[in-house]
């Protein structure tokens, strides 16, 4: 397959530094193995999120100029309200800073101790919210996720019976909200399709059950449904993000990823006379800031408002999908295994098929971040056992479904040979794969969302 070229130019570089190996081995091991603690300096092509990492365009550059600072009532606050009215037909929409602190205004609404929150898989934060508004998570993916050669087209979906089973086993009326993740993050930015959404939002409906989109990355979840669902097919990306989302009743958003900004989240109210408004506005006084400027600066609600058309321009998004395809394509020349087809923010390397040699506590995931990082300067993070933790009850080390080392692209940050530069070192680490023969424990740890702070030490030296 042939690299898509890039739909912008470059108008302004930011230099990197060029380590060496032996560097590289001091720096990770002085940051307690874990790629979090490492100084971003050191670092040459950082993947460790696609999170806020974004490149923003000149007219976003232009339009933090118009930002209007008011304390209240701000013109930037109303044109994002009408720019995220337009594109997801919600009547409500509450800016906050980021896409945790939509999920701590808006989560306690909904969940508190002895409730359920079920969804196709919860990303870590959504996870740590559930669980410190008292709830549990349950999950529902469906089972194509869970094996990453097989090329099925909507891995991100929920397994719908399994959902119904889970609604009857804890009882309708304990399950506090469905999270629909799309794309489905921790799946590996696999797609949810327009039609299990629908089937979703119908059991919900069933059931009376409150439903709320994670709602992230809404454009490139529209795009692969705009290439892969063919009753979408001579739909536009809006017009696709309009039907999924008049199927859910809430969304929180992250805006620091489809909507290419560097920090922001939103959250979303389908009806205008939702009862739970007012707590979300409460909650928000409280925790973010007024309900206009949601723990934003006025400048940084309107390169948000810029952000959310420019991130669901078509060309743009092709770009995008196709930058994941393309490295997908070298990885399978070189018969390296990843959650495949390629996802919409990056490519998950299937970490356990790297290293069936090392058990999931010794977090295969983090092993090969590790080895990438010493190889090459590239930074990854584990999408596995290590980063989903302890049961919360129990304080048992829990067993992901898949072990995977996630390279998440920053959007309009990297070129063609950096991203070719990174293929050929996964390469080095995947035929250098059997001399790894133990993986790393962890030292130190807190309690909740353990992987940002955690220490660890290889099993053996
Ligand atoms: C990033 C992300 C969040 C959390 O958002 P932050 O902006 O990092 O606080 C929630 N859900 C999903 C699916 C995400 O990717």
């Amino acid at each position: 397959m042939k690299f898509m070229p890039e739909p912008y130019r470059i108008k302004m570089v930011e230099p990197i530094k060029m380590t060496t190996r032996t560097e590289r081995e001091e720096k990770i091991k002085e940051a307690g193995y874990n790629l979090f603690r490492l100084r971003a300096e050191d670092v040459y092509v950082d993947t460790l999120t696609d999170s806020g990492t974004n490149a923003m365009s000149d007219a976003q550059w232009s339009a933090l100029m118009r930002g209007d600072e008011a304390y209240a009532g701000a013109k930037s606050y109303y044109h994002l309200v009408e720019a995220a009215q337009d594109i997801f037909g919600y009547k409500y929409i509450q800016p906050v800073h980021q896409g945790r602190a939509a999920e701590k205004v808006l989560f306690p609404s909904f969940l508190e101790k002895g409730k359920y929150a079920i969804a196709n898989l919860f990303f870590d934060t959504t996870r740590a919210h559930v669980e410190l508004a008292g709830a549990r998570c349950l999950e529902a993916c469906c089972p194509e996720a869970a094996d990453s050669q097989l090329r099925a087209p909507f891995k991100g979906n929920m397994d719908i019976a399994k959902m119904e089973q889970l609604i009857k086993e804890k009882g309708a009326e304990n399950i506090g909200m469905v999270v629909m993740t799309i794309t489905n993050n921790s799946a590996g930015g696999q797609p949810v399709s327009l039609k299990n959404m629908r089937e979703v939002a119908a059991l919900c409906k069933k059931y009376g059950i409150h439903l709320n989109i994670d709602a992230a990355r809404y454009a490139e979840n529209a795009m692969f449904v705009k290439l892969r669902e063919k009753e979408c097919r001579d739909m536009s990306v809006k017009e696709i993000t309009r039907e999924f989302f008049k199927l859910a009743d809430t969304f929180t958003m992250s805006a620091k990823k489809d909507t290419i900004v560097n920090m922001g989240g939103l959250i979303g109210v389908r009806d205008a006379d939702a009862p739970y408004i007012l707590k979300i506005k409460a909650n928000c006084i409280s925790y973010e800031g007024f309900y206009t400027y949601g723990g934003l600066n006025g400048r940084d609600l309107e390169a948000l408002a810029v952000g959310l058309y420019e991130g669901i321009d078509e060309n743009w998004l092709r770009y995008r999908l196709g930058t994941m395809e393309y490295i997908g394509e070298r990885l399978d020349e070189y018969g390296i295994p990843y959650q495949s087809p390629a996802g919409g923010h990056g490519i998950f390397l299937d970490a356990a098929k790297f290293y069936p040699q090392i058990p999931y506590y010794e977090f295969p995931g983090q092993v090969l971040a590790i080895e990438l990082y010493k190889e090459c300067g590239l930074r990854g993070c584990d999408i596995g056992s290590y980063m989903i933790g302890n049961d919360p009850d129990t304080g048992k080390q829990l067993q992901s479904v898949n072990e995977f080392t996630r390279l998440a692209i920053p959007r309009r940050v990297y070129t063609q040979s950096h991203y070719d530069m990174v293929i050929e070192a996964i390469n080095e680490v995947w035929k250098k794969r059997e001399t790894i023969r133990h993986g790393y424990k962890i030292t130190w740890e807190p309690p909740i969302l353990r992987h940002f702070q955690a220490e660890l030490t290889p099993v053996k030296e």
